[in-house]
């Protein structure tokens, strides 16, 4: 068994999602096939949630239309019998209804709003497996909301999914099943979601849960590239990652990943395959346990929206127990931390969730002394082999971007991350002087 995952992009128009049909039918292996919303729907779905959260129904319901017109006429171009088309009308019509009926509300709250967002990926997947089931495909669709569920503090039930689903697998005897990403059911049995791009997760959690042959992404671009493409003019893809690389790549901001996309999958061991939909000749990036050697320096990837935080301990001798209490704080507000460096009585710390900032910062005063933090930074992440007895790789990386004012340097902790902090006013030129420094290029 393998699990495929289509992105946004993949789905979004009628004829791409009918060459998922022939990519998925290719071969004999069976699989479970993970589908995000088609693109832009997620977005349209919060926007309308949006304008009901104002008390703005009109124009919730204006939106509503639009995007019912929008899958009228992804329908009439997707099936090709009038029993298709049929079963096309009845799907869009009873999910807008639906829709309707929660807009059609005077308080709008958040679990009608997660209800709304997850209607992208029912609309996408019971679409593509009435589909696969009028050209003849042995498809059965399963419902995520049956088996993907997350715990209190929003963190998925692996082993319990697996469960659940090996025992829905064993009365399935479909060569194609169908599922949705992103979306899954909180402790109190509402509709929730893994957050954006969470169909990435999704295809992990189900096939490391279920420890699949192999968990294939399929997006828009060939594989992970050496820089982030939106920004940097030349970039290449990279044919192999280690788990470990591809991580912190994906955590520190390669779009193409989901952040926590790669635990599950390196907990099953299974190898995940990122490919083109648009190219799908293309090798793409295979990401495993081991790879055939290759670049010391693989990728650089970079996270927006972090804060610095500068704490001193007011007691200048004997510190111990001072990076405790620091960490305490943090755990306290459920806030991760990303980068740390220290000096003897000194502690910067990076946040990228600054939503409980005043109140961490209200607890940290009660025994530290803090610095005016510093808002809107980037980390620049730098994946590679760093082994402990390379020498020289810090000169080349600092001698890139040594125009560049540098706030925090993390070097050491990992054999595959070097990281940066940089006020994101610098990020772009980072990025691009790095590219030019660290990489060759034929031309
Ligand atoms: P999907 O809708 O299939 O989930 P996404 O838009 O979430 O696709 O992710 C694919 C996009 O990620 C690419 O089109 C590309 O612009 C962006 N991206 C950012 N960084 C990288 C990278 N290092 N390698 C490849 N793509 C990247
Ligand atoms: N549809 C969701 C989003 O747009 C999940 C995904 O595409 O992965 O965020
Ligand atoms: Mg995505």
């Amino acid at each position: 068994m393998q699990v495929w995952k289509f992105g946004g992009t993949s789905v979004g128009k009628p004829e791409r999602m009918k060459s998922i049909r022939d990519l998925v039918t290719a071969d004999d292996t069976r699989k479970i096939v993970v589908l995000s919303a088609l693109s832009g729907s997620t977005n349209a779905l919060l926007s309308i949630g949006e304008a009901l959260s104002q008390g703005d129904k009109k124009a919730a319901f204006s939106k509503i239309d639009e995007l019912f017109a929008h899958y009228e006429t992804f329908i009439a171009e997707l099936f090709v019998t009038e029993e298709g088309l049929a079963e096309g009308k009845k799907i869009i019509e009873k999910e807008f209804s639906f829709i309707s009926s929660l807009a059609n509300v005077n308080i709008y709250t958040p679990r009608q709003d997660k209800k709304m967002v997850a209607e992208g990926e029912i609309l996408s997947t019971q679409l593509f497996a009435a589909y696969m089931k009028e050209q003849g495909e042995s498809v059965v669709l399963l419902p995520a909301l049956e088996f993907m569920s997350i715990d209190a503090d929003g963190e998925p039930e692996f082993a319990k999914i697996g469960e659940k689903l090996s025992a829905i697998l064993l009365n399935q005897a479909e060569q194609i099943l169908v599922t949705q990403g992103f979306i899954c059911r909180n402790p109190r049995g509402e509709v929730d979601n893994l957050k954006r791009g969470g169909s990435d997760y999704t295809a992990s959690l189900i096939g490391g849960a279920i420890k699949a042959e192999e968990i294939q992404i399929w997006t828009d671009i060939d594989g992970m590239h050496n820089n982030d493409p939106r920004i940097v003019t030349r970039t290449f893809p990279v044919r192999e990652l280690l788990f470990e690389e591809a991580a912190e790549l994906a955590y520190f901001g390669a779009k193409i990943l989901h952040p926590s996309t790669i635990t599950p999958a390196k907990m099953g061991g299974v190898p995940v395959r990122l490919k083109n939909t648009m190219a799908p000749e293309a090798p793409g990036t295979l990401i495993t346990s081991k790879i055939s050697g290759g670049a010391e320096i693989k990728a650089i990837a970079a996270k927006d929206n972090i804060t610095a935080i500068y704490v001193h301990s007011t007691r200048m001798l004997n510190a111990y127990g001072f990076l405790r209490k620091v960490f305490d704080v943090f755990e306290k507000y459920k806030t991760p931390v990303d980068m740390i460096t220290t000096s003897e009585v000194s502690v910067a710390v990076t946040i990228d969730n600054s939503e409980r900032l005043e109140e961490i910062s209200a607890e940290l005063r009660l025994f530290a002394d803090l610095e005016e933090n510093d808002r809107n930074q980037s980390i620049i992440c730098i994946v590679g082999n760093f082994l402990a007895d390379n020498a020289g790789i810090a000169i080349k990386i600092l001698e890139a971007v040594k125009h560049i004012p540098i706030r925090m340097i993390s070097y050491g902790a990992s054999e595959h991350n070097i990281s940066l902090l940089v006020d994101s006013v610098h990020k772009n030129d980072a990025l691009e002087a790095l590219n030019e420094g660290l990489f060759k290029f034929d031309q």
